[in-house]
């Protein structure tokens, strides 16, 4: 599982370590974001959270994720990324995964500090029909909205996953290749800190 703030990378680094370890990226975000531009009844109930930089509520995530572990890719193994962002998310989680037959292997913590992400997400732009646009919640006052979520509601996960001796952290600045490497050298021993 990928843990850490928005703007850290965990959606370019949750593409290229899954395909490394050649299981599917599972991110609630891009779930939640097919389902609003598909207009589905999901997409409309977790819209306007997105829009205000909140969480979509537990019940509507945790119901969704329960899906989506099922589903046949999944089987032999998955990579979070983007969920939990809660610890009651995150103890359901639990639950699913034992009720699955799985267990969580590594929670790689992205540590990246906050001026950086802030630079990262107002300069984000993402293609979309051939256009690059900024994401609705990437504009400068929604970010600060996310980041203050994340730290309240989402990095307490980290002390709950270093105590269970599954959190790996790594610094998440540099080039994709770089980070991408830490990642996979940290994945060989979850419980300890890149101290580099
Ligand atoms: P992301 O692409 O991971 O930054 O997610 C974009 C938005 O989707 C977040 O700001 C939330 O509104 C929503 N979201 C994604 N994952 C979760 C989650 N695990 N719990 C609640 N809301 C989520």
């Amino acid at each position: 599982m990928l843990l850490g703030p928005p703007g850290a990378g965990k959606g370019t680094q949750a593409q290229v370590i899954a395909g490394r370890l050649g299981v599917p990226a599972i991110s609630t975000g891009d779930i939640f974001r097919a389902n609003v531009s598909g207009q589905t009844e999901l997409g409309k109930q977790a819209k306007s959270y997105m829009d205000a930089g909140d969480l979509v509520p537990d019940e509507i995530t945790v119901a969704m994720v329960k899906d989506r572990l099922a589903e046949t890719d999944a089987k032999g193994g998955f990579l979070l990324d983007g969920f939990p962002r809660t610890i009651a998310q995150g103890e359901q989680l639990r639950g699913s995964l034992q009720e699955l037959g799985h267990h969580l292997d590594c929670v790689l913590e992205l540590v990246v500090d906050e001026d950086e992400l802030v630079r990262r997400l107002s300069g984000r732009r993402m293609l979309v029909d051939g256009e690059w646009v900024q994401r609705d919640d990437d504009k400068p006052e929604t970010v600060r909205h996310r980041l203050e979520v994340y730290r309240e509601q989402t990095a307490p996960l980290s002390g709950f996953y270093a105590s269970e001796g599954l959190l790996a952290q790594i610094d998440a600045i540099g080039s994709i290749e770089e980070v991408t490497a830490r990642a996979m050298a940290a994945l060989e021993r979850p419980g300890q800190s890149d101290d580099s």
